[in-house]
């Protein structure tokens, strides 16, 4: 089915039917210890798309040292996986990890692309697009599919409004998305599973960036999307000196702070901190909420969170609602005393906090996979 000609919509670039795509791609970003979280949450809305599609789910393993994890991908979904292990993969630069993916779309035209909002992901996916002509949607919430076009409908709050976008590239291929890590969750594994491994060799040489240094980050530097545990403060923290307390809490539990978009916007924490529709979302086991109201744009960074607790001085508070637990009261009353209690219990025995941690850690994880 020829379905537009694109000569004439944009003669300067090489006209591709959408019929000649297949296939379903996720870029998977690993280190030789493993395939990204991020990465493998996106197997839940490529497979639902898949499924939709009657196609198949390919995971795309790029790194150095990284073919054994190929077996990853399949077990949480894959049913093949493209390897491109070369040592040019060794340190990641953006212009060689997008340029492989470009080589290999252009080989084997996926109809779909979907990457994880990462740094990386935020990187590569617009250099894919862009060189390849198609579009992109970053920060997708959920994926649909017009299963008579076979067009994905890549959905996603636009901006300064309280509604859905669904946005969909008719007439290119591929059809790319982004969603941010732990807007879907993981796949649950299935060791039976077995899928097709290829390899693919990179005939990119030099890479025109250049690694100068490494920094191993502090528990407080820790990116809000990867901490079990969170402290977030809003409006109601009252200041600066309001996160200092929040700081203090965070930092004998072992995790890091965060903010709503109005503490972000007075100064008191900055924006790579802040939780929600425009900030990040999150998944800690444990997500304690001091003076946030619970708006929805706050809250759908922390649909993935698996308790939260929240602190608030108005019982009618909307956040009460969601939460695992509330707290009624003023927030420095309330945080004062749990940083008192857990500091007493840390002079009782070294470690009886972190046990304490572990104990709810593991009674959370049961409560999440159950
Ligand atoms: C397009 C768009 C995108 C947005 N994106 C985001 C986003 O990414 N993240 C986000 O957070 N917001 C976002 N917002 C803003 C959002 O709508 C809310 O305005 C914001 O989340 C409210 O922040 P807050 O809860 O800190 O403040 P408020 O709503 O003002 O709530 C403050 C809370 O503190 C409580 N409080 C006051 N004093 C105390 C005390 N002493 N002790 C305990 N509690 C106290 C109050 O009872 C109140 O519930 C967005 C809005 C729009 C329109």
């Amino acid at each position: 089915m020829v379905r537009v000609d694109c000569s004439k919509l944009c003669p300067e670039w090489p006209c591709e039917q959408p019929d000649e795509f297949k296939h379903v791609w996720v870029i998977a970003e690993a280190t030789e210890e493993g395939v990204s979280e991020a990465s493998l949450q996106m197997l839940t809305p490529a497979l639902e798309i898949a499924r939709k599609l009657d196609s198949k789910v390919v995971g795309i393993l790029l790194g150095y040292n990284v073919s054994r994890h190929a077996d990853t991908l399949i077990k949480h979904g894959a049913d093949e996986v493209i390897v491109v292990d070369d040592i040019m993969l060794s340190e990641y630069y953006p212009e060689v990890y997008g340029q492989v993916v470009v080589d290999l779309a252009r080989k084997y035209k996926p109809e779909v692309i979907l990457i994880a909002a990462t740094m990386r992901g935020r990187e590569m996916g617009p250099y894919i697009a862009n060189t390849l002509r198609a579009g992109i949607t970053a920060d997708c919430t959920d994926f649909d599919v017009d299963e008579k076009t076979r067009d994905v409908l890549l959905i996603r709050p636009p901006f300064a409004a309280i509604m859905l976008a669904y946005i969909k590239t008719p007439f290119r291929r591929p059809q790319i998305g982004t969603a941010r890590p732990n807007v879907f969750p993981v796949p649950p594994a299935d060791e039976s599973r077995r899928g097709e491994i290829k390899f693919e060799k990179t005939s990119i040489l030099t890479a025109r960036s250049k690694l100068i240094s490494r920094k191993i980050l502090k528990r407080e530097e820790i990116p809000i999307e990867k901490a079990e545990i969170i402290v977030s403060g809003g409006k109601g923290v009252g200041g600066p000196d309001g996160f200092k307390l929040l700081e203090e809490l965070a930092s004998i539990l072992g995790g890091v702070v965060a903010g709503s978009r109005k503490a972000v916007d007075a100064g008191w924490i900055s924006h790579e901190r802040q939780v929600g529709q425009t900030g990040k979302s999150v998944k800690p086991i444990l997500y304690i909420a001091v003076g946030i109201s619970g708006a929805a744009q706050h809250m759908i960074g922390v649909r993935e969170a698996t308790r939260i607790v929240a602190i608030n001085i108005d019982p009618e508070a909307p956040i009460f609602n969601q939460a695992d637990y509330g707290v009624v009261g003023d927030y420095k009353e309330i945080v004062e005393a749990l940083i008192e209690e857990l500091r007493r219990l840390k002079e009782a025995g070294p470690g009886a906090v972190e046990e304490l941690i572990r104990e709810y850690t593991q009674q959370a994880q049961a409560v999440g996979q159950g």
